[in-house]
């Protein structure tokens, strides 16, 4: 856990700074141009959003997002769920993995065209890096987090 580093980018100047883990909560600053980043937040569980905080818990997050797309009536999707609440754990600061209750949340999963649950949505910066669609095993989620997060 100590060693591992995430990227972030500078709101200021845009440039990426790998940052380690371990100092998230110091409050950085950025290597070129010197400037603070706003705090960051880091949680060992899926977070919960809606329409109204997609925008600020996604779009906004200076961590990458793994968001999942699911509904209650979606099988696939209540087995995919302990295995997103355990990558949540193993990828605190590295990782916010969220959750949108499609059928709750109808604006934000027509925004990025869901058509199949589960879907599984990254976001880096504000924009969707990658997609996966399918319940899909822990194995292959680390395959695809091995990708996002190395880019
Ligand atoms: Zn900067």
């Amino acid at each position: 856990m100590t060693n591992e580093t995430v990227l972030i980018r500078c709101r200021n100047c845009n440039t990426r700074n790998r940052i380690p883990v371990a100092r998230l909560q110091d409050r950085p600053r950025c290597g070129r141009c010197k400037q603070s980043f706003p705090p960051i937040s880091i949680t060992n569980r899926p977070v919960m959003v809606t329409d109204k905080t997609f925008a600020a818990e996604v779009l906004e997050s200076p961590l990458p997002v793994l968001l999942d797309c699911w509904a209650a009536w979606c099988a696939p999707c209540g087995a995919m769920s302990p295995v997103l609440d355990d990558v949540a754990r193993s990828y605190a600061g590295r990782l916010k993995v969220a959750k949108l209750n499609v059928d709750q949340n109808p604006a934000t999963a027509s925004r990025y065209s869901v058509m199949s649950l589960p879907t599984l949505l990254f976001f880096r910066d504000g924009q969707v890096v990658d997609t996966a669609a399918g319940a899909l095993p822990r194995q292959e989620i680390e395959r695809y987090l091995y990708r996002f997060l190395n880019r």
